[in-house]
């Protein structure tokens, strides 16, 4: 049995198909918490978490929310609507009995919305990130943190919390693609960090190491299991050897492969371990 503890079966790559997704992926024993990423996929996550045991859900406002934007994305192209961080709302969905944490959010200066200052951009993302991380506070609640290109700023703000005695459920860094030394800073703040399908990917030519592995790898081997969590970010980040399909949170098993053979442990131990780890800190 696995838990993917980070993917989005809300979204619209699933417009047509998510109960037989839901479906598939847990009659093969994987459990999923669908994240929010702004109030209305917060929202529905909490309505499909309702209907399914074995699913949870969390509510948030991601950094790309903020601005409205375009990019693309390898299964599409996103166009962001943006919203405000709305306290009173997000605290009403944080109160469902399904909702086992606040995130995804937190800093994102890898897209950057054009016509608006960097300046402009990064005071926001900090502030809807402190609005969250208070919220969490309150609440009791983990925190799910989304991060790219800001590891640094973004622990300077955890550390901020920690230390002023807040965050006290701590939370995951999800999707983590930082250095070893990010990695141990975040354990010793008490927090979990968490791999998706880009741990599957083969490394480039210039990040190769002697040992046959990219910098990535590396780290997850080297890694505790026992602060370790899989996730698919489904329908993004989809592994190998399904690169090139949509993504559906039952692939998180190809995670937990690659990190078994990565530590040359038996893929069970994993599954496990990562379990026992998303049961204790989202408390399901
Ligand atoms: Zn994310
Ligand atoms: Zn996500």
């Amino acid at each position: 049995m696995l838990i993917d503890t980070h993917c989005h079966v809300q979204f619209h790559s699933y417009k047509n198909d998510m109960d037989e997704v839901i479906k598939r992926t847990l009659e093969k024993s994987v459990f999923m918490i669908t994240v929010g990423t702004q109030s209305d996929t917060s929202r529905t996550g909490l309505e499909i978490a309702e209907r399914y045991d074995g699913v949870w859900a969390t509510i948030g406002l991601h950094p790309y929310h903020l601005h409205e934007q375009e990019f693309g994305d390898e299964n599409e192209t996103i166009h962001t609507r943006t919203e405000k961080f709305n306290p009173e709302l997000f605290k009403k969905l944080a109160q469902h009995p399904k909702c086992v944490a606040i995130g995804e959010f937190g800093l994102d200066y890898f897209h950057m919305p054009p016509n608006v200052s960097r300046d402009e951009v990064i005071r926001e993302q900090k502030e809807t990130v402190r609005a969250q991380f208070d919220l969490a506070s309150e609440m009791n609640l983990p925190v799910i943190i989304h991060c790219r290109d800001a590891y640094e700023d973004q622990l300077a703000i955890v550390e901020e919390y920690v230390r002023d005695g807040k965050l006290a459920r701590r939370g995951v860094v999800h999707c983590f693609v930082g250095t070893q030394e990010i990695a141990d800073r975040f354990f010793e703040l008490g927090f979990y960090i968490s791999f998706t399908g880009i741990l599957t990917f083969p490394p480039r030519k210039k990040e190769i190491g002697e040992d046959g592995l990219s910098s990535l790898q590396r780290i997850a081997k080297n890694l505790p299991l026992e602060r370790l969590l899989v996730e698919t970010d489904a329908p993004y980040l989809t592994p190998v050897p399904h690169r090139g399909e949509r993504n559906e949170p039952w692939m998180v098993e190809f995670v937990a492969e690659k990190i078994a053979g990565l530590k040359q442990i038996e893929v069970e131990e994993v599954s496990r371990v990562t379990t026992e780890n998303a049961k204790k800190l989202f408390n399901i």
